[in-house]
């Protein structure tokens, strides 16, 4: 048995459209994902036993049972007794708890590397499903690219591949937000208008917003992509924190296509239909808001999710 040097992309959301309540306690969603290239790195090397150990870059990030990796490492030696133990090594580079499913992606890292290295031939639906019982993000992580997702974020259908894009991506170092508490405050300010029967979440996808994203996207015409950008999650996100309303203010102006808050929150992101544009718009921001607990990252988009460092055989 080999290591592996697995890269671990972030994702940003195009869409994100709640449509109602799931009989699971989970929200119906339409989303529309997208892969950037700021990734994570992960090093997976055998270990001896069943031990799992786990190894951070980042101060912040767990390095328990809670950490996703670590659970997806878990979740393998469980369906795959007696393959033995890793070593999991993180270099993060994706921000913490900002709405680009980092965790997720590492995640879905450890699911794939494991698959290499235990030379078990999983096939790409296997390892969305063993993801999928992980996390909703997780089953996207693996296969990245253009996606459309429903259900929680697990039923996934490739869409064109949109990789000459590019992504400005802003967030304040110090402000994160937590998922749950994003759809926890939105199902209490808006859950009376939720569409909550089959029919009715039927009617809503049929009629909601991501129908002119959707073919925008089949176009890959990027203006119309950039009017199409749609996040239920920000009208409780940036009520709540007027710096990251102000931080997507000052990027659309700055963006002739768009910007919108990703996930939950609180990274911010602007539409560039070139990386001329894309830098510029970086330099600009910075300009504005000057601010050394903005960060701020030029991205392009990527069509692949989980894949091997480029010196991997
Ligand atoms: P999403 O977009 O899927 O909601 P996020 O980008 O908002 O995710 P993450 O960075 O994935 O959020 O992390 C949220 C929390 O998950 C962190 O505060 C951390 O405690 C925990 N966590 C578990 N595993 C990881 C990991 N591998 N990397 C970072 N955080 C992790």
């Amino acid at each position: 048995m080999r290591s592996y040097h697995l890269i671990a992309p972030a994702k940003i959301n195009l869409l994100l459209e709640i449509v109602g309540d799931r009989p699971d306690g989970f929200h119906e969603l339409v989303m529309v994902m997208q892969s950037v290239d700021l990734a994570d790195e992960l090093e997976l090397k055998p270990l001896g036993g069943d031990r799992i150990s786990l190894h951070c870059t980042h101060p912040q990030v767990p390095l328990d049972e809670s950490n996703l990796a670590y659970r997806a490492a878990k979740l393998m030696q469980d369906c795959f007794p007696g393959r033995g133990g890793v070593d999991i090594t993180i270099q993060k580079k994706i921000p913490i708890g900002a709405g680009l499913a980092g965790g997720s992606a590492d995640g879905a890292a450890v699911l794939v590397g494991l698959d290499l290295m235990w030379n078990l031939g999983l096939t790409q639906d296997e390892l969305c499903a063993l993801a999928a019982k992980l996390g909703s993000d997780m089953p996207f992580c693996i296969s990245g690219g253009t996606a459309l997702a429903l259900g929680r974020g697990e039923e996934l259908s490739p869409l064109p591949d949109l990789d000459r894009l590019y992504a400005v991506l802003a967030k304040y170092q110090s402000l994160s937000v937590s998922t749950p508490w994003a759809y926890q405050t939105y199902r209490h300010e808006f859950g009376a208008t939720y569409a909550n029967t089959p029919a009715a979440q039927q009617e809503r996808r049929r009629t909601g917003p991501s129908v002119g994203l959707l073919g925008a996207i089949a176009h890959r015409d990027p203006a119309s992509i950039g009017r199409s950008l749609h996040n239920d999650l920000e009208k409780v996100v940036l009520g709540h924190h007027p710096q990251v309303g102000l931080l997507r203010e000052k990027l659309a102006i700055q963006s002739p296509l768009g910007a919108m808050m990703s996930g939950s929150g609180p990274t911010v992101f602007a539409l560039a239909a070139t990386r001329e544009e894309a830098q510029r718009i970086a330099t600009q921001i910075q300009i504005e808001l000057p601010d050394p607990d903005l960060e701020v990252w030029v991205t392009k988009f990527i069509g692949r999710g989980i894949h091997l460092a480029e010196s991997e055989p």
